[in-house]
């Protein structure tokens, strides 16, 4: 058979090594992202078009139009693989887990940017291996068959219906479907949007959740004006903490604070969060670390647990939410509880100032208000939160140019440059928290009149990883560091967990039982055991998803 010759006849064997060659680019990318049973899945799902390589095709446009959909097919496999890769072996997660699924629902632009400025190293080195693979594919897929040549080998016919029957399995079957890049994506954008969407009705549950607890009918027990203030930071490790003995100074004015308050504040030793990841850390906080029963807790049925804030209105409490987090699902599921919500973060002109001081003057307002006796201040800080960098005033990092013992302690356990610099930026971020969180102890211990009952709490959503148990930074659901959190109190009157009391492991999804305390109501759900702050407290380990050899230390 002749043909025009604008293209010159391949050597026979071409087109069955550009379909190897494909088929193996393909099926390296799919192994990075899949694994087992999944992988053999994919491929098959995959297989069709690669095969259509050895299609003899006579015209040039038509053999340009099948490199570029070849090429197409192979990205779209390989960059779905690539995600999952990098989410499994950042956060051992898939991306229709909760937490990914939640995370990438609640997110903003301005925090992609900051999220890709913090991790854009591990995305650079993804990135590389989708674009190798891309020029692989790409040189060998324009080299598909052009003529007929003499009739294959049977092998190689038998296995080629083989795959294609497999194939039509594949595509019929719903299960293995679903498993391919353009639906599993589409269904993914359409879970994220539900979950906004179910976000932004909540006021159902709000409504059914104060119903619930003025049914509760919670009291408040003492007697005269109380002020409360719940200081909730964001992503820090206690471990960095010079409060709790870190190498640098990083806390100087929190540790003046214990030195004047004495027995007055009790600095938590052992604090635990029992989430690496905000909104189930809060969920648990506000919740009384009760599961919901049903699916997820926001159904507002009469079963799920109350919500503390809910119960504090209840009691008679007037409640602040003052928040430098711009984000929809904790102001629907807890902020909204508040009487007056305050996002400083999203004022109109204040954007870009995201520094946590920032909410200093709104607190003070709400010291200020003379509407009521009873405040309840609830403070939601960035503190830590990646980028470090964006987390303290610019030329504010006095860590950067001094080789210290954490600097060599870095340097001996292996941890690379950019972990070593990025902890120094941490530890930045801890310094100027530590002037932040200060300020509203300080605001707390000089409001209203001496007698007057005040009490102030702080402690973190989770932890960090820094370079301390691996060489990595950011969330950390597979290390220990990504649930180690401060966790203090202070009050001006009734005693507090003192000497060894303090010892005592703590975890912060069950602070709500402490904070009812500090906030002095008496309810029907009340258990002591879990008041870290009372004498029946009895601790039990939480479940979570990392080997932790001790509680204790
Ligand atoms: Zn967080």
């Amino acid at each position: 058979m002749t043909h025009p010759a604008i293209d010159a006849p391949r050597p026979p064997s071409s087109a069955l090594l550009a379909c190897g060659v494909v088929g193996a680019t393909l099926l390296a990318l799919i192994a990075l992202g899949h694994d087992g049973r999944r992988i053999a899945q994919l491929a098959v799902l995959a297989a069709p078009p690669v095969l259509w390589l050895l299609w003899p095709l006579h015209s040039a446009r038509l053999r340009r139009w099948r490199t570029a959909l070849v090429w197409l097919w192979v990205m779209g496999f390989g960059l779905d693989a690539v995600v999952r890769a990098y989410l499994l072996d950042t956060y051992q997660a898939a991306p229709d887990s909760a937490m990914v699924l939640g995370a990438a629902a609640n997110t903003n632009a301005r925090e992609s940017a900051e999220y890709l400025r913090m991790h854009w190293r591990s995305a650079v080195v993804w990135s590389a291996a989708l674009v190798a693979a891309g020029l692989l594919a790409g040189l060998f897929a324009r080299r598909g068959a052009t003529a007929p040549r003499a009739r294959r080998p049977f092998w190689v016919r038998s296995l080629l219906l083989l795959i294609l029957l497999a194939a039509c399995v594949a595509y019929v079957s719903k299960p293995w479907r679903r498993l391919h890049p353009v639906v599993f994506w589409t269904q993914w954008s359409q879970s994220l949007q539900d979950q906004r969407a179910a976000w932004a009705d909540q006021e159902k549950t709000r409504d059914a959740q104060m119903a619930q607890a003025r049914q509760i009918a919670p009291v408040i027990t003492r007697e005269g004006p109380s002020t409360v203030v719940l200081v909730i930071t964001d992503s820090i490790n206690r471990d960095n903490m010079g409060l709790y003995g870190y190498g640098r100074p990083t806390t100087p004015r929190l540790q003046a604070h214990k030195a004047q308050e004495g027995d007055r504040m009790a600095v938590l030793r052992n604090a635990w969060s029992v989430d690496a990841s905000t909104l189930p850390a809060l969920r648990n906080m506000f919740h009384f670390g009760q599961p919901a029963n049903g699916n997820d807790g926001n159904n507002g049925n009469g079963d799920s647990p109350p919500h503390l804030l809910a119960l504090a209105r209840a009691a008679g409490y007037k409640v602040w939410w003052i928040s430098n987090h711009d984000d929809l699902a904790i102001e629907q599921q807890h902020a909204r509880y508040a009487d007056v919500v305050d996002m400083v973060n999203r004022t109109p002109g204040r954007a870009s100032a995201s520094l946590d001081g920032e909410i200093l003057d709104c607190v003070q307002e709400a010291f200020a208000d003379t509407s009521t006796e009873r405040k309840l201040i609830v403070v939601h800080l960035m503190g830590a939160h990646p980028h470090y960098s964006l987390r303290f005033p610019e030329n504010a990092n006095p860590f950067d140019d001094s080789v210290d013992a954490v600097e060599n302690g870095l340097v001996k356990d292996g941890r690379s440059a950019w972990v070593r610099h990025f902890r120094q930026e941490y530890d930045a971020a801890l310094l100027y928290h530590d002037f932040v969180v200060s300020e509203l102890l300080q605001q707390t211990r000089s409001t209203g009149k001496p007698d007057d009952y005040r009490a102030w709490m702080y402690l973190s959503d989770h932890g960090q990883e820094v370079g301390h148990g691996s060489n990595r930074a950011g969330h950390s659901p597979a290390t220990a560091s990504g649930y180690r959190i401060p966790a203090v109190v202070w009050r001006n009157r009734e005693p507090l967990p003192t000497g060894a009391a303090t010892q005592q492991p703590f975890r912060a999804d069950w602070a709500g039982w402490s904070l009812m305390d500090l906030l002095g109501i008496r309810w029907s759900g009340q258990k002591a055991e879990r008041n870290v702050l009372g004498d029946s407290y009895r601790w039990q380990a939480p479940e979570i998803p990392v080997v932790v050899e001790s509680f204790s230390k």
